[in-house]
């Protein structure tokens, strides 16, 4: 055939179009005509490259079935976290709890009270939800919300250290993913970073020496990824803060994790909650909502309130506001921190590290059980997850995983067919082996991961 020839045998739009469109529902008309010219566009360039050298009808009307279900899906959507790694910043960091569905629900598809004040029947702020909640939570004086940690540091720096120097610790000049460096936020806010001490040790002399009429703060920085072993020495917040007093300057704690609770019956030590960093002296303490807080993305600020009541009037704090669905979600979360027993049961972040190894490799000889029923190769493997999100990189938490061997089907295609699925399933391979990590699946998750394999297998024949 010549490519003319070759080219003829492409069926026309309108045939495309009323096949399709009898099958696709009420798919919008426009999505499914565009999708039919993606792909006849690309059938027709595979003909020309001499790839192909006629039309078969079916593959085409299979690729645009499949590119019809891709495009027409909603792209941000849940899939379930095999990783083993709880905070897990690519996938969303904090799993929120169940109590907080029906609040978004309510105040996200319906009108709310966000900045009205109901006693009065006049005007409110959105800031009130939950400053007292933050108050008794933390025993700080005042607190405020913006929409993420980074933000959180900013508008602190913006607010009340414009234009001068701000001491850091060399050991604690971090970076968080996604650029978050404490060097380049210092320079956008207008600060001078005055670096202090060596990588592995800094002593009260070294902020002392470092403090002049120009100092503006002194901050520390929680090294939530990354440890510094060894030979070290670092300068605790209560010491800090006790020099800053005396310097009638202002100590900031970027505390990053948010901690609210003491982990150590779950095994994580050492780490300083935010009430600790409060009651130790800290004028300022920010950190994430959405790590070990483990509620929605929002950067917190609680401390002395001179300085919250600056921030408040600092005209950056509309252009960092957090919305209403956020509000409502960290409300709910932090009710669940009045009661502390519970907080560690209801809060799944919490209830994910402190899950027992035993109660996670039941559930992993469970969802075996159900995958060897619909004739899948697997095992329970012992395995190592973490809390991930920049948050206690040094800690491993024990773990079971379910090990999947498949026939005629290498670990990274299995890996990637699972990533396809409807509700993707994010595996992780450990030594040339397929794994999902039970710290981080729920047990009403095993359906959705049953079904998937059984159609990997049936598949693959
Ligand atoms: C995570 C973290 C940040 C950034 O917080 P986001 O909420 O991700 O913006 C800043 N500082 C520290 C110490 C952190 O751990």
């Amino acid at each position: 055939m010549t490519k003319q020839q070759c080219l003829r045998t492409l069926p026309k739009m309108d045939d495309l179009l009323r096949v399709i469109e009898n099958e696709a529902g009420d798919l919008p008309r426009n999505l499914i005509k565009s999708v039919i010219q993606q792909e006849l566009g690309r059938y027709r360039e595979s003909l020309v490259a001499g790839k192909r050298d006629y039309c078969n009808q079916e593959e085409l009307l299979t690729g645009i079935r499949l590119e019809l279900k891709r495009q027409s899906q909603p792209h941000l959507r849940g899939v379930v976290n095999a990783t083993g790694v709880i905070l897990h910043t690519n996938l969303g960091r904090a799993r929120l709890s169940e109590k907080c569905a029906d609040m978004l629900t309510s105040v996200g598809c319906g009108y709310s009270n966000l900045e009205y004040d109901l006693d009065d029947g006049s005007r409110g702020s959105r800031y009130q939800h939950v400053e007292d909640l933050l108050m008794r939570l933390t025993g700080a004086e005042a607190a405020l919300i913006v929409n993420n940690n980074a933000a959180a540091v900013y508008l602190v720096l913006d607010s009340i250290t414009k234009g001068r120097e701000v001491v850091v610790s060399r050991g604690e000049l971090v970076e968080i993913g996604g650029s978050f460096r404490v060097p380049n936020i210092m320079a956008a806010s207008g600060c001078k970073l005055v670096e202090v001490g060596t990588t592995n040790k800094t002593h009260l002399s070294d902020y002392t020496d470092a403090i002049s009429e120009y100092t503006g703060a002194l901050l520390k920085v929680h090294t939530s990824n990354y440890k510094i072993v060894g030979f070290t020495a670092e300068v605790e917040m209560r010491e800090l803060a006790k020099i800053a007093r005396q310097n009638q300057l202002p100590s900031i704690y970027d505390l990053g994790n948010g901690l609210m609770l003491d982990l150590s019956p779950y095994g994580i030590t050492g780490e300083i909650t935010v009430a600790q960093c409060v009651s130790q002296g800290a004028d300022l303490v920010c950190f994430s909502g959405d790590k070990l807080l483990g509620g929605p993305q929002a950067g917190i600020i609680v401390g002395k309130s001179d300085y919250i009541a600056a921030m408040k009037k600092n005209h950056l704090l509309r252009a960092l506001r957090i919305d209403k669905l956020t509000l409502a979600a960290l409300e709910i979360t932090l009710r669940q921190y009045l009661d502390p027993a519970k907080a560690a049961q209801s809060i799944p972040t919490l209830r994910m590290i402190a899950e027992s190894p035993a109660v996670i490799r039941e559930k992993a000889e469970r969802l075996a059980g159900l995958l060897v029923e619909v004739g899948c190769r697997c095992s329970v493997v012992r395995s190592a997850a973490r809390v991930g999100g920049g948050s206690l990189p040094a800690v491993e938490l024990e773990s079971y995983a379910v090990a999947i061997h498949m026939e005629g089907l290498s670990p990274n295609k299995l890996e990637t067919k699972l990533r396809g699925n409807s509700i993707p399933i994010i595996a992780r391979i450990t030594e040339d082996c397929l794994q999902l990590d039970l710290r981080t699946v729920e047990p009403e998750e095993f359906a959705d991961i049953v079904l998937c394999l059984k159609k990997i297998i049936s598949d693959l024949g």
